[in-house]
This record gives structure tokens, C-alpha cells and sequence, in this order.
């Protein structure tokens, strides 16, 4: 999937959390950074290929992005898998840990979780994709949905293009009808600074 799409992704797999487990007091603070976190999240898998809109917008990102995809054992292999989700994690974990006193006010618990919803929410897209996802790593199977090769999705083609307007019209659907619950959440942004 291209990372426009993975953006998207992350970001309503967040929204749609959010009213299943809806979550406690909130600052702002923490609301931006967590979004912030969500969306870097959604595109980390990806930094496995040289190509990826991270390593184009850095400096000198291609050399980078060649030796990490190398150590990381090429595309679509450990970012994209359940034990890549649970080492990023732990990473990400410690260096929020460690930036916390920069910015104690920011509830980093709740940071980390938006960072894991994207990564998990990239994974997901990814199933849906032809090359599939080894999910359970290091067994070396890769997943696909559907399990018929022929039926899933080729990066960057039409049908991914309609899944993108899909998953917005859902996105739109959700705030119309959580309307007045989204309304809530923000209230309790807005009064809890
Ligand atoms: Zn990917």
C-alpha cells in the first residue's frame, strides 16, 4: 500500500478505537502528539525499503534506507510482523520514556498506544495487498486476505485508489454518527487544560 493510504489507515483505525475503548481525561498536548505518533506509526514498517517517503525526505535517506532494510532482512519482513510490532514497541517504549521530562505533560501511555494502532493498522493494510504479511514471523508464511492470491490488492493500483475513497466515506459516516461522542472528547481536551 502507499503511504497515503497507510496515513488514512492509521489515523481511523484510531478514530474507531476511540469509541470502542473510550479513553479518560486527555490534554492537548497529548492529543496532538499522540496523532503525531499514530501517523509516524502507520508508515514504520515501511522504512525497510529505500524508497519509502521517509528516507526521500531525509538527506542522504536512499544510503540509509538500504542499510536498514538490509538489517531488517529486506521488505516485508520483520517491520511487518508481530515480533517487529512487539520490538518497535519496546523501542519506542524506552525513547518516549527517556524524551518524557522534555515534555511532561504528555500522557506518553497513551502516545505509545496511538503509535502501536498505527503500526498494527499497517500490518492490517497490508494483508489485503498481494505479497501479503509474514504476521508470525520467523515462521516464513505470508498472510493475505482474501486467501485467493488473485483476488487482493496491487500497491498503488486503481482498486487501492478505491479503497482509499472507501475508507474515507467511512470515516465520514463515523463522525456524522459519532457526532455527539467525538463533540464529548474534545470538550474533555478543551476542559482538561
Ligand atoms: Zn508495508
Amino acid at each position: 500500500m502507499t503511504a497515503r493510504t497507510h496515513d488514512l489507515a492509521a489515523i481511523t483505525a484510531l478514530g474507531l478505537l476511540l469509541i470502542v475503548y473510550p479513553i479518560g481525561d486527555i490534554n492537548l498536548a497529548t492529543a496532538l502528539v499522540a496523532l503525531v505518533a499514530n501517523q509516524i506509526g502507520g508508515i514504520t514498517p515501511d522504512i525497510d525499503q529505500p524508497t519509502a517517503p521517509l528516507w526521500h525526505n531525509l538527506p542522504v535517506g536512499r544510503f540509509f534506507g538500504k542499510i536498514v532494510g538490509k538489517s531488517m532482512g529486506g521488505h516485508r519482513f520483520l517491520t511487518h510482523s508481530l515480533l517487529g510490532v512487539a520490538l518497535f514497541g519496546g523501542l519506542s517504549r524506552l525513547f518516549l520514556n527517556f524524551i518524557h521530562p522534555l515534555m511532561p505533560h504528555v500522557q506518553i501511555n497513551l502516545v505509545w498506544w496511538a503509535f502501536l494502532v498505527g503500526m498494527l493498522s499497517h500490518l492490517i493494510m497490508d494483508t489485503l495487498t498481494k505479497e501479503g504479511v509474514p504476521w508470525l514471523l520467523p515462521i516464513p508464511i505470508r498472510f493475505g486476505f482474501p486467501p485467493l492470491r488473485k483476488l487482493r490488492i496491487t500497491t498503488g493500483k486503481s482498486v487501492e485508489k478505491l479503497l482509499f475513497l472507501a475508507i474515507l466515506a467511512i470515516d465520514i459516516w463515523y463522525c456524522t454518527a459519532n457526532y455527539q461522542h467525538i463533540l464529548t472528547i474534545f470538550r474533555r481536551i478543551v476542559a482538561h487544560n
